[in-house]
């Protein structure tokens, strides 16, 4: 089956966000982060050729490995579990890192902080606090209900980071419900009314492939997508350098 052209499928989703945000009477801009997790460089390229400017990744040794092949205006998210003894290499190795989006606990917003005063990076490093949203049991993203104190330590005491917004998955399964987007709207009131800000000020990102319009209505500023630009994952060739033969059949 001939796979759409990235081109093609970027327009594609830059004219349903555009649709949602039009049917939700948005006047907020609403960012999309493309998805590039086990995609070569090669189709990054061509969305970028398309004009897309910013970028996913959820393992940090790819994006070390894909981040110096692309032109330097690049603004990469980070969007996965972060683990404490990767903080360094992606903060030094990744200048134009723009935002980390999975900041679940305080001990990785210190990691961060430090790194980012360590690097000499003039401006904070965005982050956004993950939430768990689903009530099931997950290893990442913290409780709606320990949001606040997250945020508030971020903010007060993370002189390096910006708190940008929250983020959340959605379901363990990483599909969404209308309930996830609500708890995270509701976070983010909480969070703006603990910190005297205005809620508008904080990001929500949420929404992927299979609900970016309905989290755009729901008020999402940041829709991460994956596959509807670059085609379906194939795990079993992540990070090959050419294309391997195909897997053999069960
Ligand atoms: C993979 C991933 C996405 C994109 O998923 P698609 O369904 O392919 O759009 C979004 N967010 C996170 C955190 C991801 O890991």
């Amino acid at each position: 089956m001939a796979e759409r052209p990235v081109s093609t499928a970027l327009q594609d989703v830059l004219t349903r966000m555009k649709q949602a945000s039009e049917r939700a009477g948005r006047t907020q801009s609403v960012r999309l982060v493309a998805v590039s997790k086990t995609k070569p460089v090669e189709a990054l390229q061509e969305a970028y050729d398309a004009g897309q400017r910013v970028f996913g990744e959820n393992y940090v040794q790819e994006m070390l490995d894909k981040a110096p092949a692309l032109p330097s205006d690049v603004q990469w998210h980070f969007i996965g579990h972060l683990q404490s003894n990767k903080v360094k290499a992606v903060v030094e190795n990744v200048p134009n890192l723009a935002m980390v989006e999975t900041v679940d606990s305080t001990k990785l917003a210190d990691k961060l902080n430090r790194a980012v005063e360590v690097a000499g990076r003039t401006q904070p490093l965005a982050v956004m606090v993950q939430v768990n949203t689903s009530g099931e049991e997950s290893k990442f993203g913290v409780e709606p209900g320990e949001c606040v104190a997250l945020a508030k330590h971020i903010v007060q005491s993370c002189p390096k980071l910006r708190l940008a917004g929250l983020m959340t998955i959605g379901m363990p399964d990483y599909s969404s419900r209308p309930e996830n987007f609500e708890c995270l709207a509701d976070c983010r009131m909480k969070v703006a009314a603990e910190l005297g800000m205005v809620p508008e000020h904080l990001e929500l990102s949420m929404g992927m492939s299979g609900d970016f319009e309905q989290a755009i209505e729901m008020g999402s500023t940041n829709i991460r997508v994956g596959s509807t630009i670059f085609g379906a994952r194939d795990y079993s060739k992540t990070r090959a350098k050419s294309p391997s033969p195909p897997p053999p059949q069960q």
